[in-house]
């Protein structure tokens, strides 16, 4: 092993020249890249965006440090690409179909007071990241929640119940989620898998509604405001 080899090899200030003048290029080149998407931050990027904006970096990181890569063929594969992202962005604002195709759909992932079981089966999320959203925005339960939305960009809205709607539900905090060993008369208990809210006669009674045997204490109170 020659540590000369690894850092310096055959580099010399010639060299160190042109990685200077070749950064300030590429450097210059993302930036007008970058604006000409169209995109004003990188809050709400789609993955479809996320995607175009690694494809830049990786076509502007190679030409900034090898000699051998001239940077006309940077600039036309760059120009390619942000032709194309504005071709698409257009086709996609003017044809619903592919917007769902390339975006995605917004998916309801709870319906009164309960999960929707066709999405938590399709695994785009799992229970607890779903849990986690609905307590960071407030939740202590299912109950309180009328409709959870999961957006096309990843972000969850929610809407609640008002007060005098709140109904039993699944609580959403782990250390209410205790699965029970017998069961009391006249209580509520939630289905852990799917928030269906039952009397139940025994512990391990099966849910009618997603067919799991699992039950928490269901709880019905209100919102903290
Ligand atoms: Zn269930």
């Amino acid at each position: 092993m020659d540590l000369w080899t690894i850092f310096i090899h055959d580099t010399d200030w010639n060299f160190i020249g042109e990685l200077l003048l070749r950064c300030l290029i590429m450097y210059t080149m993302i930036i007008v890249f970058l604006r000409l998407t169209g995109k004003r931050g990188v809050r709400q990027l789609s993955i479809f965006e996320v995607a175009i904006i690694l494809a830049l970096g990786s076509i502007a990181g190679d030409p900034m440090f090898d000699e051998t890569l001239p940077l006309i063929q940077a600039f036309i594969v760059m120009s390619v690409i942000i032709l194309l992202y504005r071709l698409t962005t257009y086709l996609t604002m003017k044809y619903q179909p592919f917007e769902d195709l390339l975006e995605g759909k917004p998916l309801y992932i709870v319906e009164d007071g309960m999960m929707v079981l066709r999405h938590i089966a399709q695994g785009k999320m799992s229970h607890d990241e779903f849990f986690a959203e609905m307590r960071q925005q407030g939740a202590e339960h299912l109950g309180q929640i009328r409709t959870g939305l999961l957006e096309s960009d990843g972000k969850f809205s929610i809407l609640f119940y008002s007060p005098e709607e709140v109904r039993y539900g699944l609580p959403l905090f782990p250390k209410d989620q205790k699965i029970i060993k017998e069961v009391e008369p006249h209580t509520y208990y939630a289905c852990l898998h799917c928030g269906n809210v039952v009397l139940l006669s025994t512990p391990d009674e099966i849910c009618q509604r997603c067919y799991s045997c699992k039950w928490i204490l269901a709880l019905n109170t209100q919102r903290q405001t």
